[in-house]
């Protein structure tokens, strides 16, 4: 009998910008869970929050500056290729057509993204197209609405190996460096005008740098007559 295949971790999100609170727990679960690859993949628009302040492809560009040169890791633009909202659980479907029904397949979530998982579109079927990771994130509480721990008891595992034996379906928490970076505060400082640095990659702030992104808009001066 042959191994049993290496999963392959997913992590979507906005990434408006990514930041090391999303390669560090990434680069982790690569490597203790044995995973395959994680597979980054920003939304082109997203289907829960406000529209991001620069371009998806801008977006695209910056995970590729991040994570170049990390094997393992790799950025997946499927999302900015279909057209309408950016649905998680149409995103599975078409990495299970590229991917096999076998392999397992590995739905990352900050603990905040999964408490908000009831209001995903078609959330019931997550978990039949892939197991649940769910990275500890700081700041957050990790009391769950009622329906959620209802869906999440009969699935939850504590053996990473477990993620190998069948391809989805199962949901692990799987604690990771507490860094607490998130992309809103990112953002706020560049439109401050302080800086950023140190809390994402080098390159990406560069190429920030470089387009003036997440500048604060001009300020509209009105003369009154
Ligand atoms: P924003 O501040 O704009 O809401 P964000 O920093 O939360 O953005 P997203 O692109 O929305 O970044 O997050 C993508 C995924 O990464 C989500 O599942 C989110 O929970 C997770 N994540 C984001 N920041 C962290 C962090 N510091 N630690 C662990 N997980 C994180």
């Amino acid at each position: 009998m042959g191994l049993a295949p290496r999963p392959i971790g997913i992590l979507g999100g906005t990434f408006d910008p990514i930041h090391y609170g999303h390669l560090r727990p990434a680069l982790e679960l690569l490597e203790t869970l044995e995973l395959a690859e994680v597979r980054f993949i920003p939304c082109r628009i997203p289907a829960h929050r406000a529209t991001p302040l620069i371009t998806a492809e801008q977006r695209l560009t910056l995970a590729q500056l991040a994570t170049a040169g990390q094997p393992g890791f790799v950025v997946d633009d499927r999302e900015l290729r279909r057209e309408g909202p950016s649905y998680m659980v149409d995103t599975l479907v078409s990495l299970r057509a590229d991917f096999g029904a076998d392999i397992p397949l590995c739905l990352i979530l900050g603990t905040d993204a999964f408490r908000e998982l009831l209001t995903w579109h078609r959330w019931q079927n997550l978990s039949d197209l892939a197991h649940i990771v769910v990275m500890q994130r700081p700041d957050v509480l990790p009391a769950l609405p009622p329906m959620l721990e209802k869906f999440m008891a009969p699935r939850l595992i504590q053996d990473t190996l477990a993620l190998r034996r069948k391809p989805a379906g199962s949901i692990l928490f799987h604690a990771v460096t507490q860094l607490s970076i998130s992309a809103t505060r990112i953002r706020t400082l560049l439109a401050h005008g302080q800086s950023p640095r140190y809390l994402l990659p080098e390159a990406a702030l560069a190429y920030i740098h470089d387009r003036a992104l997440y500048r604060a808009p001009p300020v509209k001066i009105t003369i009154s007559e």
